[in-house]
């Protein structure tokens, strides 16, 4: 399994780690499989979306924003359940096919790290797995 960390800067935002991702299946050596992205964290998640016009996941961390609102209205203390909350609605993980040694994406697509509750550092682990013949 592979890993690496991603600092974010602000409380939500949204990284692209496309790069990283695919770096990693490169060193993997895998043709053909399979590409697991998961982070070991309960307040930011993983998503594809598109990656080549910004403003696409300023409206998603907007509309977020407006779905699960910052309340103290929530029984969780610490005060960052609507992260919680957020991080359950996208997921923690996505799988992504692999196909000649590279991440089989779509033109507009990337792997994100979404961050709920930053600025922290977050883990991503990678675990690419080779199709059998
Ligand atoms: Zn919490």
């Amino acid at each position: 399994m592979f890993s690496f960390g991603v600092r974010t800067e602000r409380r939500t935002q949204m990284v692209d780690i496309t790069g990283e991702v695919q770096r990693k299946v490169a060193e993997s050596g895998v043709d053909e499989g399979v590409c697991v992205v998961y982070i070991p964290h309960t307040t930011a998640g993983i998503t594809i979306n598109e990656n080549a016009d910004p403003s696409v996941v300023v409206d998603i961390l907007e509309h977020l924003d407006k779905l699960v609102p910052r309340s103290s209205q929530f029984k969780h203390r610490e005060g960052n359940a609507d992260a919680h909350i957020k991080s359950s609605l996208l997921g923690f993980s996505q799988t992504i096919l692999v196909r000649g040694g590279r991440l089989a994406l779509g033109t507009w697509q990337g792997i994100f790290l979404c961050e709920f509750d930053g600025p922290r550092n977050r883990n991503v682990f990678v675990q690419v797995v080779r199709a059998a013949e």
